[in-house]
């Protein structure tokens, strides 16, 4: 996942704009040094010329500083360290030996500190401070005090040691005070951005792996860069299967998942990760669901999302979906003190965005899903036949195992077109298809080849079994009554472990087909050996002696030894049709 750059690396206002809100604040003090001067030049000292040459000189000297940091980036930061003392010792000269601790020109001193607090940072406030502090203490020197008076002789009495005291303690609680409520400010600010970083590196993760199982994952992991929270937990339930995710929080120290497994989370099936199985929810997660708002819960006693979470004070729970009868929860274990309104609105943008991206991962499979099917009848489309076929021979190969392929035709079919309409012969298509459909196992695939042609893929069946459904599903189809006496014909072909490929084996089938046509249709024909192109010459009608509708190429009786988490071989002699099926996928043995 993309991370969150640390808070210390998250600038909240560019350090230019500071600067630059800076400058514009000496530029401001020079002008009530220069207002001062014009209007109450008592105040200054009884002749100001002095302490205006000074001020602008001052001035002159910060713009040609900004020119440069302008010019050389990399020098903006030295300079500015420079200026801050370089602005005491002028307010102070201006100011101080005109008795500034005491006259109402301090405040301009106080306005410098709270804008350099503000715009540099506390530090540079307290620099300023301890500057400033150092000034009016240094001007009660007497030898300094006589050496500022020779240079700058002043009508006013200097400050007595008491107002000094008050004038730096008055300072120094501005500077603490500003520091402060800065800093809440910015801690405020800090968070904010924290989770709109995580928000976004979230999205960005989500875009780049749409993956519903990748999704959980990612929401767990910006919620923990973004929080400060005890544990988290999501459920993704997609109507067949329960996913539960569990993580520790930043703060967690206590509790399943926290210790355990650190940073990382846990996944079903790991330990300490709970289970849930399909009907988990209750009605608090209904309730949730019904009403999309998050949930404040008494954790351990509210219900099965807050026993998810043993240990945990508080729960906020927020829905996931509902969309299409998947729906989830996430669900984050709080750690002590209140609960601000902020930090639930913002869980609820992590919730939505989870959803939203849940929801697409579901249209993309289900739009990966369409395909792969043939849109008249259902079943496999040709793209997905070729698919599998390509990965069921490799999968014999290695396994060395059989595997059959029956191709089939429906004989003139041109006639039902023009005698039902092509709405007619639709109709005919679906029901030859619901009929191939629920004539094979789970693990075969019934597929629409391409007009009114079939194909079956039957891995772990020999020639035997391949001619007995290419059989049932002919004579399935020329009794059907929904048919009303139309035929198929059919070619099967097996491929021999370690021999041929698919191309082979299809052409092998196709060949036998059409063999069964030139033989008068409504038969099934094997196909001798794949990828032997003597034998594909004879079957393709070089031989007529052959038994019509069948031609057995193989010795009969020997079973394949059965893979693991495949379905065992079809039973000799037994071919269960179900007719009426329509479900692809429902099939015999
Ligand atoms: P044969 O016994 O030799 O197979 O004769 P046939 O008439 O079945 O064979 P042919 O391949 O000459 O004709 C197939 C027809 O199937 C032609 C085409 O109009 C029709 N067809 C192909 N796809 C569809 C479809 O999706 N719907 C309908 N109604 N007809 C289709
Ligand atoms: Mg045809
Ligand atoms: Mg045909």
């Amino acid at each position: 996942m993309t991370k969150v750059p640390p808070l210390s690396a998250v600038d909240l206002t560019s350090l230019d704009e500071r600067l630059g809100v800076l400058l514009a604040l000496r530029v401001g003090l020079v002008a009530a040094v220069l207002a001062v001067a014009a209007g109450m030049p008592g105040e200054l000292a009884s002749r100001p010329a002095p302490a205006v040459a000074v001020s602008l000189g001052y001035l002159g000297i910060a713009a040609v500083a900004e020119l440069v940091a302008r010019v050389r980036s990399s020098l903006r930061v030295p300079l500015h360290r420079l200026l801050l003392p370089a602005d005491v010792l002028w307010l102070a000269w201006v100011l101080v030996p005109a008795g500034g601790a005491i006259r109402p020109t301090v405040l301009l001193l106080a306005l410098e500190l709270v804008g350099v607090t503000l715009l540099a940072s506390v530090r540079n406030g307290i620099r300023v401070v301890l500057w400033e502090t150092a000034v009016l203490l240094a001007a009660r020197l007497p030898w300094l005090a006589s050496r500022l008076a020779a240079a700058r002789p002043v009508a006013a009495a200097r400050a007595t040691t008491a107002e000094t005291v008050l004038a730096v303690g008055g300072l120094w609680a501005l500077v603490v005070c500003v520091g402060w409520f800065s800093a809440v400010n910015e801690r405020e600010l800090r968070r904010s951005k924290r989770e709109l970083a995580a928000l976004t590196a979230m999205a960005a993760e989500l875009e780049a792996r749409p993956v519903d199982d990748e999704i959980l994952g990612s929401l767990l992991d910006a919620l923990h860069d973004a929080f400060t929270l005890d544990q988290i937990l999501a459920v993704w339930d997609d109507g067949e299967r329960v996913e539960v995710r569990k993580r520790a929080g930043r703060v967690s120290r206590r509790g399943p998942g926290a210790d355990d497994h650190g940073a990382g989370d846990t996944a079903a099936g790991d330990p300490g990760c709970p289970q849930l199985e399909p009907g988990w929810e209750d009605d608090a997660t209904r309730e949730l669901w019904s009403t999309r708002s998050p949930v404040v819960l008494a954790g351990g006693t509210d219900g099965v999302v807050a026993d998810l979470l043993p240990g945990a004070r508080r729960v906020v729970a927020l829905p996931l979906g509902p969309d299409e009868g998947h729906r989830g929860v996430v669900a984050v274990a709080l750690p002590r003190g209140r609960l601000p309104r902020r930090t639930v609105a913002a869980l609820r943008q992590f919730s939505t965005l989870a959803t939203l991206a849940l929801r697409n991962a579901r249209l993309l499979a289900e739009r990966e899903r369409l395909a792969m099917l043939d849109g008249l009848t259902g079943l496999a489309n040709r793209r997905s036949l070729d698919r599998t076929l390509t990965a069921e021979v490799e999968r014999a190969r290695r396994s060395g195992e059989q595997l059959s392929v029956v191709v089939c035709d429906i004989d003139h079919f041109k006639r039902v077109n023009d005698t039902r309409g092509h709405q007619g012969g639709d109709e005919v298509l679906r029901v030859v298809a619901r009929i191939l459909a629920g004539s094979v196992r789970a693990s075969d695939t019934a597929a629409r080849y391409g007009g009114e042609e079939f194909a079956l893929v039957l891995p772990s069946c020999g020639t035997g079994g391949a001619r007995r459904v290419a059989e049932a599903v002919r004579s399935a189809v020329s009794s059907s009554a929904e048919l009303g006496g139309l035929t198929l014909s059919a070619g099967v072909a097996t491929l021999d472990p370690g021999a041929g490929d698919a191309g082979a084996l299809v052409a092998a089938a196709d060949a036998a087909l059409y063999r069964s046509k030139r033989e008068g249709r409504n038969r099934v024909t094997v196909a001798e050996r794949v990828g032997d192109p003597a034998a594909l010459t004879e079957v393709g009608g070089a031989d007529p002696s052959l038994p019509v509708g069948s031609v057995p190429s193989r010795p009969e009786g020997t079973v394949p030894p059965r893979r693991e988490g495949t379905v065992p071989p079809r039973p000799e002699g037994v071919v269960d049709l179900r007719h009426s099926v329509g479900a692809p996928g429902t099939g015999t043995d």
